[in-house]
């Protein structure tokens, strides 16, 4: 069965194929990709990254002060809403909290140890 979401979602990828102008069969062959991809992402976990890319501030995995774009992108509090009015500066997308990750889960899954810091060139 498929969510609403992904209904939606398949519609717009049959839009793309008549648009692109693919022949029909495409289309079986684009569903099936796209099942298989949705089934993936299924298990795909937030990085969790650890620290600010801005400023380089420590940001632990179950803190909820902690803001990422959806290609995950992540910026502490202070530098998400004062400095960039919750619009990630790399992609242009809006900024979201982070959920935080349950302690108990962060020995099995912890977050990651790589960082990404951008200092801003101004
Ligand atoms: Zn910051
Ligand atoms: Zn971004």
């Amino acid at each position: 069965m498929l969510s609403a979401a992904s209904v939606v979602e398949w519609q717009v990828i049959v839009h793309f194929c008549v648009c692109g102008q693919l022949p029909v069969e495409a289309i079986s062959i684009v569903y099936h990709l796209y099942e298989k991809l949705s089934r993936i992402s299924g298990f795909t976990m937030l990085e969790m990254r650890p620290g600010c890319e801005r400023c380089d501030k420590d940001l632990a995995p179950d803190s909820v002060d902690v803001y990422i774009c959806s290609f995950e992108c992540t910026w502490c509090a202070s530098c998400a809403i004062d400095s960039m009015q919750g619009i990630c500066p790399n992609c242009g997308g809006g900024l979201r909290r982070r959920p935080p990750r349950a302690a108990h889960l962060l020995e099995q899954f912890p977050g990651s140890t790589t960082r990404v810091f951008k200092p801003v060139q101004s």
